[in-house]
């Protein structure tokens, strides 16, 4: 029987493009057939069909935020889905995601679709999108798991982070967050938290405005301890730290939390069952 729950990180890196880590981007799977990518950062696609995934089986994506670093791989998920005969598609993000589609996908490509459908390709699959602006409280039903919108910590940015629930298996992705009380409450007792990460110490080495601009990441991101803190305050089973600067390595103290931490790499599996 195939795991009840689970994620496959598919980028687990920052802004800053590196050859080892893509940009943020993850799939949770459920069930027989449950799927929703959460974020499409730049080189969504190419870690999909690495980890083995038809693109024409992915109809629910949510997005965090519209920071470009999660955003860049969507059109190219949109496409390359479509071409790999996907159909109906919805997705879910904060206020801000229909805009995005209707620039990013429709207002641009919408010419080259049209010319493509008189090619013989499907109208379905680019005219079947839906997108749509979500609050903090929304929730809906997808192949039997609950998927919840929760709030999260990013000015200036509207964003979510996304709570799935299956079967009694709980799994929070945060997307972009600094440490909250109210991500604190939305985690509370959930099985696995894959959290930002990103705000590590700078190295003393760094230039200055390199340092200037890694000390300003800890008013919206979260650090390595803010993700250990939150995961003892939430008390969840297992972390998993993602969002990695290039070369970073995370430094914390764990000695209070009884769970399991991760510091998550690309295309990583974690199972929850
Ligand atoms: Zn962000
Ligand atoms: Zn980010």
């Amino acid at each position: 029987m195939s795991d009840p729950l689970k994620i496959i990180l598919l980028g687990t890196g920052s802004p800053r493009p590196t050859l080892d880590r893509h940009h943020p981007a993850a799939l949770v799977q459920w069930g027989r057939a449950g799927t929703m990518l959460v974020d499409a950062g730049d080189g969504v696609v190419g870690q999909l069909l690495k980890a083995g995934i038809p693109l024409d089986g992915i109809h629910n994506v949510a997005l965090t935020h519209m920071h470009w670093d999660h955003i860049l791989g969507y059109p190219a998920f949109v496409w390359g889905s479509w071409n790999a005969g996907r159909q109906k598609l919805t997705v879910t993000g904060p206020r801000g995601t229909q805009a995005m589609h209707h620039q990013l996908v429709e207002s641009y490509y919408r010419e080259q679709a049209e010319w493509a459908i008189d090619l013989g390709f499907p109208r379905a699959g680019f005219d079947d999108v839906t997108v749509c602006d979500v609050p903090v409280g929304w929730s809906t039903e997808i192949d039997g798991c609950l998927v919840e919108a929760g709030p999260v910590y990013h000015p200036p940015m509207h964003a979510l982070a996304f709570k799935f629930t299956y079967q009694g298996r709980t799994l929070v992705v945060t997307g972009d967050t600094a440490k909250c009380e109210e991500l604190i409450a939305f985690s509370q007792g959930i099985d696995v938290l894959v959290i930002d990460a990103c705000a590590i110490a700078p190295a003393p080495d760094l230039a200055p405005a390199r340092q200037r601009i890694i000390e300003r990441l800890h008013e919206f991101h979260a650090s390595p301890q803010d993700c250990i803190d939150i995961a003892v305050q939430a008390d969840v089973g297992k972390v998993v730290l993602t969002h990695h600067l290039p070369g970073a390595k995370p430094e914390f103290d764990a000695s209070a939390f009884n769970g399991e931490v991760i510091i998550g790499n690309d295309l990583d599996e974690i199972k929850i069952s």
